[in-house]
């Protein structure tokens, strides 16, 4: 997965080392240095100048999907009514209530009150998002597969790799609707594989998620910063791929997150960073 980057001196336009002959290719020999995206920088000193940089262009939320108008779209409560699933005193009832619960989803709420069952909503997210909805019948998942989400991504996202598909260069995963595809650009661009989304029961999901990814004594969390600016992180960024001695850095932006991926050999430690970004429009893929 990492790009070649042997024949490249320093990226940091400070560099001391950028403007020798053989300096880049002769430090690295002597310090691994690390490589960012399609850059090496030379050392630590350089690698915080570089991460200012991208840190930089991800809170700008630079982003790659294609945007979508969402008012295109019906709502999930006209769905279920026009499905007969619910009817018009259900749909106000639940809309009131939601008013004295912000944040809680209309579908989650619904359940919740009774008016129509998780399955009901799964299928109504399927349809209103056009994605296909997956009902896992036995819970069976390679490691292999199962590997390529980290546990503390599968549960602060609550998504679950359903399958890889090698060849086409594309992962399958399972998520609770609405998708979230601030989200999945994100792991799109980490994983460097197109992502196909699928919806599943809310509880189905957790089921599987606590049977695949149960608590580990991994190093990788959630690590809730909050409000911090570009030197903090950038600093915090710096020490941890020093401490865990990371070859390679990789960052992207998962909707209000950062995705750090610290690479040494053929293992390596994902953390989230849970940091107050600028919002960032709503993209939809394609
Ligand atoms: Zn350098």
């Amino acid at each position: 997965m990492s790009r070649d980057v042997s024949s490249q001196g320093c990226a940091a336009s400070h560099c001391p080392d950028r403007t020798s002959l053989f300096g880049g290719r002769f430090r690295r020999r002597t310090r691994p240095g690390f490589v960012v995206g399609a850059s090496w920088y030379c050392g630590e000193g350089c690698l915080r100048q570089g991460l200012a940089t991208i840190l930089e262009a991800l809170a700008q939320g630079r982003s790659r999907g294609v945007s979508v108008e969402r008012s295109l779209r019906p709502t999930l409560g006209l769905l279920l009514m026009e499905q007969g699933k619910l009817t018009k005193e259900q749909l106000d009832h639940a809309l009131e209530v939601q008013q004295h619960k912000p944040g809680l989803r209309i579908g989650e709420l619904l359940v919740e009150l009774g008016s129509v069952s998780e399955r009901e909503v799964t299928q109504a997210l399927s349809r209103q998002f056009a994605v296909p909805w997956v009902n896992f019948v036995k819970g069976q998942l390679s490691p292999a597969v199962r590997s390529l989400i980290p546990a503390v991504v599968a549960r602060t996202y609550s998504v679950v790799p359903v399958d890889h598909q090698a060849a086409a260069g594309r992962i399958l995963v399972a998520i609770v609707g609405p998708p979230d595809y601030a989200f999945v650009n994100g792991l799109s661009r980490m994983l460097e594989l197109d992502v196909a989304v699928l919806v599943a029961d809310a509880s189905r999901l957790a089921q599987l998620i606590d049977q695949f990814y149960p608590e580990s004594k991994a190093a990788e969390r959630l690590m809730e910063l909050g409000t911090v600016d570009a030197a903090a992180l950038t600093d915090l960024i710096a020490t941890q791929a020093e401490r865990y001695s990371a070859e390679e850095l990789r960052l992207e932006r998962c909707g209000a997150r950062l995705w750090l991926r610290l690479i040494k050999d053929d293992k390596r430690l994902d953390l989230l960073l849970d940091v107050d970004l600028p919002e960032e429009s709503e993209v939809y893929a394609s």
